[in-house]
This record gives C-alpha cells, sequence and structure tokens, in this order.
C-alpha cells in the first residue's frame, strides 16, 4: 500500500477500505509516514467528510494505536462524562463525585459504578479540567495508569490527565491538525474525543455538546451533526452513549478561572452555587447513572445525585479523592485555602435596563489574557485569576452596576481585558425569554 494513492482516493470521494485506514493511522503513529502526507489526508477528510464506517474504522485504529485500559477486573459499571468544551464549564467537577458516591455501596440488584476520569488542559478561550484540579494545592493529575486504577478502586473515581499510553495517534493527529486548519472536521473532531474516551475502559458516556458563542460549534445544527456522529460511533462500539445539546451562549454560573471555578463547585456540593450549574449537573449526573444501571430511569438519577449532595456523601467522596491525589483536602470546606488574586477590577454598566446578551467567547479569552489559560502551548497557568459575572443575561442593571468583576495579578493586559469585556456585554430595554439550557438530548430513545 502506498500513503500517495490512499490521500488520492480519499480526495476523489471514494470510500477508504479498513486496512487501507489502519496503514495510514498506523503509519502516523510509527512515523513511518511522513506529516506531509498524513496532513494531506487530514485536509482530504475535512472536504470530503467520511461515510459512517469509514469513521467507525478511523476511530477504532486510533484506539488501538496504544493502550485500552482493561477495568473489567474492577467490578461495576464504569462511567464518564465529556464536554466539548465552554467557557466557566466546570460539571466535570460536580459530577464526578457525585456519581462516585451514588455508585458506592449500591441496594441490592443495582450495579456499583466507577467514574474512571481522563480530562483535558483548556483548549484556547475554554476551560480545562485538569487545570482546575490543579488549583488545589497538591492535586497530582499525573498518576500512573496503575495509581489511577488503584484511586478508582478505593474511591470510586480517579481524575488524570491524558497519558502518553492512551491512543497516541490522536496526539500526532491533534497537533498537525492544529497547524492545517483541519480541527472543525465533525469527522476528525469524533473520531479524536470518541477514540481517547473508549480507551478509559468504559461502558457507557455521556457527552455534552456545547453550542452557542463560547462553543466551539457555534451553530445548533454543527452541534447536532456532531452528536449524532458520536452516540452512532461509540454505539457502534457497544456502548452505552447519550449526547445533550447544551447552551453556551453565555458561561455556565457566574465564575470563570481555574480557582474560582473550583470554588463555584464547591457551593453546589453545599447544596447552594449558581442555578444553571446545579441544574446541568443534575441532568448530567441523571444520564450517567441510568446508562450506568445505577437507577431505572433518569428521573430517579436526578432525585439520587441530588440526594448525593443534600446528604453530604459526594463531598465526603470529592475529600476522598483529593486525599487519594495528593491534594488537601480540606478546601472541601475551607475555600481560603485556595490560590487568589491580589487585586480586583470592577466593569460597570453604562445605562440602565437588562443584560440581553454575552459575548461568550470573547469573555473566554479575557480569562485567558489575564493569565487563566494559555494563548501558547507554554504559557504557565495562573490558577488565582478569573472573572466573576455580577450580571447574566436577564439580569437588571442600573447605570453604574457592576457587571463582571476582574480577579487579577498582574496589570501588564489589565487595560486590554478591560476593553474587551466593557463591549461584551449588551443592555436593552427588555429582559430577553430565559432559553432551555438543555436544547436537544441525541439518543435519548
Ligand atoms: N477535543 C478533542 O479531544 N479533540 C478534538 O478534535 C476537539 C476537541
Amino acid at each position: 500500500m502506498r500513503a500517495v494513492d490512499i490521500i488520492r482516493k480519499k480526495r476523489d470521494a471514494a470510500e477508504l477500505t479498513r486496512d487501507e485506514i489502519k496503514f495510514l493511522i498506523q503509519g502516523a503513529t510509527r512515523d513511518a509516514i511522513p506529516d506531509y502526507q498524513i496532513a494531506a489526508f487530514l485536509m482530504a477528510v475535512l472536504w470530503r467528510g467520511m461515510s459512517s464506517a469509514e469513521l467507525a474504522a478511523l476511530t477504532q485504529e486510533m484506539l488501538h494505536s496504544g493502550e485500552v485500559l482493561d477495568l473489567s477486573g474492577l467490578r461495576g459499571m464504569k462511567v464518564d462524562k465529556h464536554s466539548t468544551g465552554g467557557v466557566g464549564d466546570k460539571a466535570s467537577l460536580v459530577l464526578a463525585p457525585v456519581v462516585a458516591a451514588a455508585g458506592k455501596n449500591v441496594p441490592l440488584g443495582r450495579k456499583p459504578v466507577l467514574v474512571p476520569m481522563i480530562s483535558g488542559r483548556g483548549l484556547g478561550h475554554t476551560g480545562g479540567t485538569l487545570d482546575k484540579l490543579e488549583s488545589i494545592p497538591g492535586f497530582n493529575v499525573n498518576l500512573s495508569l496503575s495509581e489511577f486504577r488503584s484511586v478508582l478502586e478505593r474511591c470510586g473515581c480517579a481524575l488524570i490527565g491524558p497519558t502518553p499510553e492512551i491512543a497516541p495517534a490522536d496526539k500526532k493527529l491533534y497537533a498537525l491538525r492544529d497547524v492545517t486548519a483541519t480541527v472543525e472536521s465533525p469527522y476528525l473532531i469524533c473520531a479524536s474525543i470518541m477514540s481517547k474516551k473508549l480507551a478509559e475502559g468504559i461502558d457507557a458516556l455521556v457527552l455534552d455538546v456545547k453550542t452557542g458563542d463560547g462553543a466551539f460549534m457555534k451553530r445548533p445544527e454543527d452541534a447536532e451533526y456532531l452528536a449524532q456522529l458520536m452516540v452512532e460511533t461509540g454505539r457502534g462500539m457497544g456502548k452505552k452513549v447519550v449526547a445533550l445539546i447544551t447552551d453556551m451562549e453565555q458561561p455556565l454560573g457566574r465564575k470563570i478561572g481555574n480557582a474560582l471555578e473550583l470554588d463555584e463547585c464547591l457551593d453546589v456540593l453545599h447544596g447552594a452555587g449558581p442555578p444553571d450549574l446545579r441544574s446541568l449537573c443534575d441532568e448530567l449526573a441523571a444520564w450517567m447513572l441510568f446508562l450506568a444501571g445505577r437507577t431505572p430511569d433518569v428521573a430517579e438519577g436526578r432525585a439520587l445525585a441530588a440526594e448525593m449532595i443534600e446528604s453530604g456523601r459526594a463531598r465526603d467522596t470529592f475529600r476522598e479523592i483529593i486525599r487519594a491525589q495528593g491534594g488537601d483536602p480540606e478546601v472541601v470546606d475551607d475555600v481560603a485555602r485556595l490560590p487568589r488574586a491580589k487585586n480586583l477590577a470592577k466593569v460597570k454598566a453604562e445605562r440602565a435596563g437588562f443584560v440581553t446578551k454575552i459575548q461568550c467567547e470573547q469573555v473566554g479569552i479575557a480569562s485567558m489574557m489575564l493569565g487563566g489559560g494559555r494563548e501558547k502551548k507554554e504559557d504557565v497557568v495562573d490558577p488565582a485569576v478569573g472573572l466573576v459575572i455580577e450580571k447574566k443575561v436577564g439580569e437588571a442593571v442600573e447605570a453604574g452596576s457592576t457587571l463582571c468583576t476582574v480577579h487579577y495579578n498582574s496589570d501588564m493586559r489589565l487595560h486590554e481585558v478591560m476593553e474587551l469585556l466593557s463591549t461584551s456585554f449588551t443592555i436593552g430595554d427588555v429582559a430577553p425569554e430565559p432559553a432551555p439550557l438543555v436544547r436537544k438530548i441525541i439518543g435519548a430513545e
């Protein structure tokens, strides 16, 4: 087989065979095929798309390019959640302890549930679970795979970053996509996400596919298409998969930035916190518990998730996970132990009215510019900085009310950040109708 013939075939919109895809992916992983040919293949996929059979083959070859965790020796169903990324999207840090707590000491006839979570870092204007976890003093996201198994078994959940052993083909392809304008292909996104998630050895997966200004998929139809691809691909591999299409027209909750977001998650775990974050967590947790067979339906999943929060069991589980991964478990009850920025600045409303729109991507960029995310790979994240949205869409403001509080350590880019934020809020005379948080569920039948 020759790479050039496979590239030509895809360029001319013919369907590739499983063997041809295997040849390319194995060649890319072993560095036996040069980057320029892999890049040409990626561009051909971006233009021509893929059939279901091609996408299944690509995902499976990427999945088997490295180690696939075998968690079959651990009793119980393994379930995870993946978000396509958003601004202030911190739901994983609530879901992980809630679902793990509900998965322990289960009643007769119900299955225990484990949450093996391999998460990512912030990407562009969106935040990442690993960066948020690292705002907990001492927390280690770099466990070996055997340590990961051991924490998972003891605590019901373990949270780590991608290891070199998992889906190495994705690392290679993702780096090339990043510099060849081919990140956006829904087929390549699907194979990238699903190969990594399925390598976790899970039985079930809940996908949170974000849409709106702060998401990568701005248009609902693109989010829905990606969700369909991921649900079909996962189910084709024998997994239980459902996708919730959720709103990202404004930040989730009020806090953006790593330690600030953790703070807000702890509020939710203490039974408080912003209603939108709480309601999304209840919904995602309910689906995780239902797919894992812990509850007979989603409604009971919601009730069980709420019980884990109200009883304090989710907080107990979070303390256990933090302790097991080397972090300071006292943060769960004392957020003053988290890093805090030295300075505050306020963005004020110029007129009275109602917030009608927040430019969510711009807000994410502002947090990144403060040091809350990475503009370049080598940037070091400051866990303490970020933003608090004081007025969300639909809320009334007076002239001079604070719209957003900026938490910063260095004033090097403060002026630029303040300018960006002051153009991020639109104030009108009439409050808009509240938009539903969960827009659609794909694969609920
Ligand atoms: N996240 C991933 O892991 N892969 C993509 O291609 C896009 C988002």
